[in-house]
């Protein structure tokens, strides 16, 4: 099974973006993406039972790997010398916040980033102040190089791990086609089957 995580440099490549590339990077920006995207779901609700399902699925898988990074992380994060949320470059995009809005999770009060040079604002002195619910799916999805080290010696936790972020980031992908195929093709809705799993 190949183990998809991105390349240890992808902070790096990611800060080639121009800090324009961070969507809703204002408070007032991403108060209007939230409450627009509230109201979408509100107007077309009932073609959205697809996409609520989906979202719903993730929420379930999530849930049922963070034992296994919470784990990860006691182990490594107390004695981390170079925290990976001081440098990391990555904010929520749209599949996180249909996410939000589909699963029953509040988002987080604001974007992770506003500019170049800034630190993700969530990052606290003891790790995330975000609930894992909250943080955006990349931030799930990256296993750091100690984390890495320590699932190799525990194959059945890697390969159920590995399985269910690739499960995830898939049904992430047919969540939003739902949700384009509810509000702009609602008649169609229903050919999107829910996914498995
Ligand atoms: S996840 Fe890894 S790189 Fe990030 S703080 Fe924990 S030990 Fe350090
Ligand atoms: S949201 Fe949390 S996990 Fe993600 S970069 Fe910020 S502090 Fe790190």
């Amino acid at each position: 099974m190949g183990f998809e995580t991105p390349p240890s440099n992808w902070y790096h490549i990611a800060m080639d973006n121009s800090p324009t590339d961070i969507p809703w990077n204002r408070p007032s920006l991403w108060c209007e993406a939230n409450t627009t995207l509230a109201r979408t779901i509100h107007c077309h609700h009932t073609d959205m039972a697809a996409a609520i399902q989906t979202a719903g699925k993730i929420r379930m898988r999530l849930e049922s790997i963070f034992p296994c990074m919470d784990a990860l992380c006691r182990h490594t994060c107390p004695t981390c010398t170079d925290n990976c949320c001081q440098r990391a470059w990555v904010w929520a995009d749209f599949k996180d916040l249909l996410f939000y809005h589909l699963a029953g999770i509040t988002p987080p009060e604001a974007q992770l980033l506003g500019g170049r040079g800034e630190h993700c604002r969530y990052a606290g002195p003891f790790g995330c102040r975000l609930d894992r619910f909250q943080r955006p799916f990349v931030c799930s999805w990256y296993l750091c190089p100690a984390q890495t080290l320590i699932l190799q010696n525990t194959p059945a936790d890697r390969d159920d791990l590995v399985t269910s972020l690739q499960w995830v980031q898939a049904a992430r992908r047919r969540l939003e086609a739902q949700f384009i195929q509810a509000v702009f093709n609602p008649g169609e809705a229903a050919s999107y089957d829910a996914v498995k799993g």
